[in-house]
């Protein structure tokens, strides 16, 4: 099949925003800007004792430091796995405290989830859920001293109808210096994200990359 007809091809946008797209959408960081070979592996959603541990044992095993957008109510309910993410070098961002979703919910609403999840928290990193938040949402919280972080390359590991070879076909085809890659720690994606992880850090690492945290 030539590149062109390929699915992940022409379904690109799935996987990747192009630079030229991610331009369109300033004040947000979509990659690092870096010459270097690192990428940087994030964890949306958790932490859950279901498949939390699991991950920070693989990403132990590979010596590998990860960044997990969290959500506080979930931290607050198991406060040893935002203890046990934190002490073995991980960094930790907000992804506010209820998983509220931008667009339903008024601008205080929404900064005082995102506040509330700070206390709990405590990182200037924030990553809305779903990927998107209102205008004005995005322009407080940068006022507000938060650095909202997307990604550029997303596995779609939540997704039943796409398979580990799949994804990492979608690794192989977007990653490059400075990709933010987002993976997650959820009951929805936890079989599939602990299949894949183990792959995706070693073909990783078999290219040259390091990991870093944002
Ligand atoms: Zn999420």
């Amino acid at each position: 099949m030539s590149k062109a007809n390929d699915p992940i091809t022409m379904l690109s946008l799935l996987y990747q925003f192009p630079t030229w797209l991610q331009r369109l959408y300033p004040g947000v960081l979509w990659r690092m800007n870096t010459e270097a070979k690192v990428v940087y592996l994030t964890f949306d959603d958790g932490p859950i004792p279901e498949c939390t541990p699991q991950i920070l044992d693989i990403l132990a095993q590979h010596d590998v430091r990860a960044t997990f957008f969290m959500v506080a109510e979930n931290a607050v309910r198991h406060p040893h796995l935002l203890e046990r993410v934190r002490n073995e070098g991980h960094a930790v961002g907000n992804h506010t405290y209820h998983h509220m979703r931008g667009c339903k919910h008024s601008l205080a609403d929404y900064i005082n989830d995102v506040e509330m999840a700070n206390q709990v928290l405590d990182t200037p990193l924030f990553r809305p859920p779903h990927g998107r938040m209102t205008s004005c949402q995005k322009r407080a919280l940068r006022e507000q001293g938060y650095t909202i972080c997307l990604w550029d390359v997303l596995t779609h590991d939540y997704n039943p109808n796409y398979s580990v070879e799949h994804m990492m076909k979608v690794i192989q085809r977007f990653v490059r210096n400075g990709s933010i890659i987002t993976c997650h720690d959820s009951i929805k994606s936890k079989d599939r994200t602990l299949l894949l992880l183990p792959q995706l850090i070693q073909y990783l690492k078999n290219q040259g990359y390091e990991f870093a945290t944002l």
